[in-house]
């Protein structure tokens, strides 16, 4: 994607459900519309709320990759002890 992209996601400013993912110029991105947007889980019209898509992409790598405890790891030095 070119540097002065950015992906908008559109949610449902009700139920965050998902409705779709633009692409805008940098320069045209707007995260604060007054506008409404069909909801389909709402089954009704409800405030459209923005976020930057890639942000959140970001947001579920980096919990992904975070451990859940010190202690959750694969036994990799377990297993070569005992080989
Ligand atoms: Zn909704």
């Amino acid at each position: 994607m070119p540097i002065d992209q950015v992906s908008i996601l559109r949610m449902c400013g009700a139920c965050r459900h998902e409705i779709e993912t633009i692409t805008v110029k940098k320069d045209n991105m707007r995260l604060f519309v007054d506008e409404k947007v069909w909801c389909e889980l709402c089954q009704s019209e409800q405030p459209e709320v923005r976020d930057v898509a890639g942000r959140l992409e970001t947001i579920r790598t980096e919990q992904r990759h975070y451990p859940v405890s010190p202690t959750s790891g694969p036994p990799v030095l377990t297993t070569r002890d005992e080989a």
